[in-house]
């Protein structure tokens, strides 16, 4: 992979940097309620505005749809970042040459949020127009929007085909450098934590991690699709018939290329799971098959203490993807096991995945973990090996 460049490798005095940013946050009454992503932003802001250059900030906030939607404006982010930064943050709704003209207008070292992309059809269908007309407001580009940059929209591919200077932000950065770099070249031994509800979305993963790691470590509902393809029992629990021979497939990888490959030795079962309501019926823990009529919820007490062991015998960690149906606090300890194990290892650990965030979050070990990704879609896109447009669009 040619190398490419960060945004501390440019010399941005005096220029003009479009900055792609993930301020796609939760807002509530208008307000925004979780100021996470803009505080992750700021680092790269910071340094490009110590650099006494402006800076046009760009994003993406929920679905519009390409159109206006007054609930989706980042008008209230500007209000946020400006505390957050300790410095003026114009806000601009403008468009087209109305936006060129506040631009020149702001006046050198201004900091500019532009209106959510989205209202515009062409950001999402990567519009020839509308990348360039972004490309010609700025000097530089830059991508710091993890979160999008599986996707090829305007302001996260075309756009590059138009700024002669291109880089990645700090956050992008850090997510190449630890789910890629630390992933490919793995302190070893390397364990993966996977878990979930489906085999389907994280089969090419595992497939890619099974590549990498050492050990692979299986939880959540996709352990009873690897449990049914090995010819056992699962009873009522979710899994997904149609993925077996894939299942099987990924098992028999594993064993010829040497990977330890584990599947739950105990589960929690129960007869009866109430989601919305957040209860489970009665519950007990089986090892091997699970009946007809009973479910599995969560990794029994055998499995987490297995699993804590591999764990902390490992000097590179991965972990995507809950243990069992954290959600309800009876089905959350084999989730939460995970979560004190990870927290608890000297390893190299990064986590991805809302689920598992918010487990370690919840877990008070965030802050033992070497890298919380926060990308999602593009985290996994990432991991099973493909390009991302986001980020291929820096190399030229
Ligand atoms: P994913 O989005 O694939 O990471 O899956 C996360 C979801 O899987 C969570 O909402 C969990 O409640 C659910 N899940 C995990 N284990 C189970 C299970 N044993 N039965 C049903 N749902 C599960």
């Amino acid at each position: 992979m040619s190398k490419i460049p960060t945004v501390k490798d440019l010399d941005l005095a005096g220029k003009r940097v479009f900055v792609r940013v993930d301020f796609n946050v939760p807002l509530v009454e208008g307000a925004v309620s979780d100021r996470t992503r803009i505080k992750a932003a700021l680092p790269t802001l910071r340094h490009i505005m110590e650099q006494n250059a402006t800076l046009l900030l760009a994003s993406h906030l929920g679905r519009p749809k390409g159109q206006k939607v007054d609930s989706m404006s980042l008008r209230p982010v500007a209000g946020a970042l400006s505390e957050e930064l300790g410095a003026p943050v114009l806000f601009t709704d403008a468009e087209g040459e109305d936006l060129r003209r506040t631009i020149s207008e702001a006046g050198q070292g201004a900091v500019i949020l532009l209106e959510n992309l989205r209202f515009n059809p062409e950001e999402e269908s990567n519009g020839a127009d509308f990348a360039a007309f972004l490309g010609s407001l700025a000097d530089v580009y830059v991508n710091d929007a993890f979160g999008t940059a599986h996707r090829a929209h305007a302001s996260t591919a075309g756009i590059a085909d138009h700024v002669e200077e291109k880089a990645v932000g700090l956050l992008i950065e850090k997510e190449l450098q630890f789910l890629g770099d630390k992933t490919a070249a793995p302190e070893r031994p390397f364990t993966v934590i996977i878990g979930g509800a489906k085999v389907s979305d994280k089969i090419k993963v595992i497939d890619a991690l099974i590549d990498k790691a050492d050990t692979i470590l299986i939880g959540g509902a996709m352990a009873y699709t690897f449990r049914l393809a090995a010819g056992g029992k699962v009873g009522d629990s979710l899994c997904e018939p149609d993925m077996l021979a894939t299942a099987t497939a990924a098992v028999e990888k594993a064993k010829a290329k040497g990977v330890k490959f584990l599947l739950p030795i105990d589960t929690l079962v129960t007869d009866a799971l109430d989601f919305g309501a957040g209860t489970l019926g009665q519950t007990e823990i089986v090892e091997g098959d699970i009946q007809d009529g009973w479910e599995g919820v969560d990794i029994g007490p055998k499995t987490q203490e297995l699993y804590a062991a591999e764990v902390s015998q490992s000097n590179t960690l991965l972990w995507n993807g809950p243990m069992g149906v954290f959600e309800i606090e009876d089905s959350s300890k084999g989730t939460f096991a995970v979560a004190k194990a990870v927290g608890e290892s000297t390893a190299t650990s990064i986590i991805g995945g809302g689920d598992s965030i918010k487990a370690i979050n919840n877990s008070g070990h965030a802050d033992r973990v070497s890298f919380i990704s926060t990308g999602g879609g593009a985290s996994l896109e990432f991991l099973e090996g493909k390009e991302l447009p986001g980020v291929a669009a820096l190399k030229s």
